[in-house]
């Protein structure tokens, strides 16, 4: 496996179980990848090459092996292995929204704490934005998500609350009594 991002260390970690060995190979000394993905798959028995990449892939009409080559002092070891994968990641493109003229930085939009574009009334959140401190988790898209909905709604109707309220509200708006008391008695706490 050739890479040093989550797609690497993931695919290695799924894979452990099933090949008889996998060695992750990354040309860099530090991961990209989260700490915790690297630790498990150390344990689970992945071979770890770091500042180290794959000069050539042998064999003939199938893969027999690869060379290793350590950046550092160019020397070259030779595995044998029945696969190469090639986690490398992707080229990210923003396609037609490079055409918006909305400000980029390293291929993402920037944006202000409201989620705003630097085009009026453009919002953005998830891995495409891009600010001071940004970190690319799932948990801080959605997040981005709701701000961003919020941000809009406000700049679409500015007497609309920033606020969109709790989900524990809703019991009232549905009449049911019982809902409502529940609703009343978790905003009292
Ligand atoms: C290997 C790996 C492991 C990860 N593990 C974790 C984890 O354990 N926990 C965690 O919180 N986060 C993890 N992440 C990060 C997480 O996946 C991202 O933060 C999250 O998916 C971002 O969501 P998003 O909707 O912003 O972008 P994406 O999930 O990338 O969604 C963007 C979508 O837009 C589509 N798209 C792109 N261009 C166009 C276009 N021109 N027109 C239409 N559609 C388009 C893409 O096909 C894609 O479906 C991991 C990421 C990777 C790569």
């Amino acid at each position: 496996m050739a890479g040093g991002g989550d797609s690497a260390v993931d695919r290695a970690l799924a894979l452990a179980p099933l090949a008889g060995r996998i060695t992750l190979v990354h040309r860099r000394t530090a991961f990209r990848a989260h700490r915790a993905g690297v630790r498990a798959a150390a344990e689970a028995g992945v071979g770890i090459r770091v500042n180290t990449e794959i000069e050539a892939v042998l064999g003939g009409a199938g893969v027999d092996g690869v060379r290793l080559v350590d950046r550092t002092s160019g020397e070259t070891e030779e595995i044998p292995c029945q696969s190469v994968i090639a986690a490398l990641g992707f080229t990210a493109s923003l396609g037609p929204l490079e055409r918006w003229g909305l400000d980029i930085a390293d291929r993402r939009i920037v944006v202000n704490s409201r989620m705003a574009t630097s085009a009026p009334g453009i919002f953005a959140a998830g891995d495409i934005t891009e600010y001071p401190g940004k970190v690319r988790l799932m948990s801080v898209g959605f997040g981005e998500a709701a701000t961003a909905v919020a941000n809009a709604a406000v700049s679409l109707d500015p007497a609309a609350d920033l606020f969109p309220g709790h989900s524990t509200d809703d019991a009232g708006q549905l009449g049911n009594a019982q809902e409502k008391e529940t609703g009343d008695a978790l905003r009292d706490r």
